[in-house]
C-alpha cells in the first residue's frame, strides 16, 4: 500500500552536506517533493518534504534517516501565534530561519506568515511572552 506523508527533517550540522535524501530514492525507491528548506542560526538543516512510497519502503527509509541522526517530525504539528499574548517585540524576526516574521512598516507590528513556517520551534523558546505555541 502506498503512503504519502508531509514531514520535517532536522539535520545536525555534520549531516547538512551529506547525500542523505538522495539515498531515499536510490536505496528505498521513495519519491520526495521538497516543500521548504532552511538552515537555522545554529546551522541545523531543515527540510519540509512530502515522502511517498509503499509502506515497507517508507518505514525502512524513515529508519535509515533516524539511524543516520536525522530527527523526523510530522507536519501534523503546527506552530501558531496566540495573538492576545504577542507584544510585537520583534525578537522572533531575526531568529526565524525562513523569514516567517516581518515587521509591518507604519504600524510597527510583527506579522506572522505561517505558510513559511517549517516548525523548527526556535521562536517558541525565544518568544518572551510565550506567544508562539505548538499544536498537534
Ligand atoms: S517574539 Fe513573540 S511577542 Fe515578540 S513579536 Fe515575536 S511572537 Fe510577538
Ligand atoms: S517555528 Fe518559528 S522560528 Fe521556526 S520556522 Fe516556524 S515561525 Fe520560524
Amino acid at each position: 500500500m502506498a503512503i504519502s506523508r508531509r514531514i520535517v527533517l532536522h539535520f545536525p550540522h555534520r549531516l547538512v552536506n551529506q547525500p542523505i535524501v538522495s539515498r531515499l530514492v536510490k536505496e528505498f525507491g521513495l519519491e520526495f517533493n521538497i516543500l521548504k528548506a532552511a538552515v537555522t542560526p545554529g546551522e541545523e538543516g531543515l527540510l519540509v518534504m512530502e515522502l511517498t512510497g509503499n509502506r515497507r519502503d517508507y518505514d525502512r527509509g524513515v529508519k535509515y534517516l533516524t539511524e543516520a541522526g536525522v530527527k523526523i517530525q510530522s507536519l501534523s504539528q503546527d506552530v501558531v501565534r496566540n495573538e492576545s499574548r504577542c507584544t510585537h517585540c520583534g525578537a522572533c524576526i531575526t531568529m526565524c530561519p525562513t523569514g516567517a516574521f516581518t515587521l509591518e512598516q507604519g504600524t510597527r507590528k510583527v506579522i506572522f506568515n505561517d505558510n513559511k513556517c517549517v516548525v523548527c520551534e526556535l521562536c517558541i523558546k525565544a518568544c518572551p511572552p510565550r506567544a508562539m505555541e505548538l499544536y498537534f
